[in-house]
């Protein structure tokens, strides 16, 4: 069996050593691509087809093989097996999977530790489930309630996790998208009554200077988001400006913005 969390494996969690960070990150299949719908809003966010599940070496397969899914078909690699074969222990055989991913959470403690960094975690790599809502026993109801001192942190594009208080160790940054209207109004709904940060992703550099400039006219603290990916050192209520990547570049559901 594949395991489940990935450590510093991506250019974003390397930039967060230098900062005195180590990242572990859970990618999954996201979307109904292992079968279950793990991200609620991905139609009417428009972000199914930009995901960044097909970016970089996940996106590439010999002769363009592809394995067909729920969600329609991902690249046949051994990075999307990996992510097929976890996504299928997390529906089918829940205890199992938290056991492992408590095991391997208690080990990269330990390992960063060792090295002097602080160890934070991304459980929706590639996913959008509401972990503060996923029990582990009938006496804690969550994985943030296990590991009390442990910093989470996520992006969502589920606006109404904000509606309730989330645990103090998980920060979460809502993702905005321009998909559609009730979408876009639900996170600018989200921001102005919860003062949470929002993710933007823009087209290219030139649309990164102009909406980086135009969100500061009004007043909000602008985040490169391209720098580091900690997202809990970010102010509240900040708009981190990133740039789109892989096939979000060719986005045209209005996800990325222009
Ligand atoms: S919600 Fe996030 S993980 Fe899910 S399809 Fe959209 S971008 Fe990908």
């Amino acid at each position: 069996m594949t395991t489940l969390l990935n450590i510093d494996a991506n250019a974003k969690t390397v930039k967060g050593q230098k900062l005195g960070f180590m990242t572990a990150i859970l990618y999954l299949l996201p979307w109904k691509h292992g079968g279950v719908n793990l991200c609620p809003m991905a139609e009417i966010a428009g972000c199914a087809a930009s995901c960044l599940n097909t970016a970089g070496r996940g996106g590439i397969a010999k002769r363009g093989a592809i394995i067909a899914t729920d969600g329609g078909s991902i690249p046949d690699n051994t990075i999307q097996r990996a992510r097929q074969a976890r996504t299928k222990l997390f529906n089918e055989n829940r205890n199992l999977f938290l056991s492992k991913l408590l095991t391997e959470l208690d080990a990269f403690i330990a390992q960063a530790k060792r090295k002097g960094l602080v160890p934070v975690v991304r459980l929706n790599g590639t996913s959008d489930i509401q972990w503060e809502r996923v029990r582990i026993n009938k006496t804690t109801p969550n994985i943030f309630a296990l590991y009390p001192d442990l910093q989470f942190y996520d992006y969502t594009k589920i606006a109404k996790r904000f509606n309730r208080k989330l645990p103090d160790n998980y920060h979460l940054t809502l993702s905005y998208s321009e998909a559609s209207k009730r979408y876009a109004a639900s996170c600018l709904k989200a921001r102005a009554d919860h003062n949470v940060s929002m993710v933007v992703v823009v087209r290219n550099l030139e649309a990164k200077a102009r909406y980086s400039m135009e969100a500061e006219i009004t007043g909000a603290n602008v985040v490169d988001g391209d720098a580091h990916d900690l997202r809990f050192l970010d102010p509240a209520n900040s708009v981190v400006v990133l740039k789109a990547k892989g096939s979000a570049s060719k986005d045209t559901s209005g996800f990325v913005i222009d």
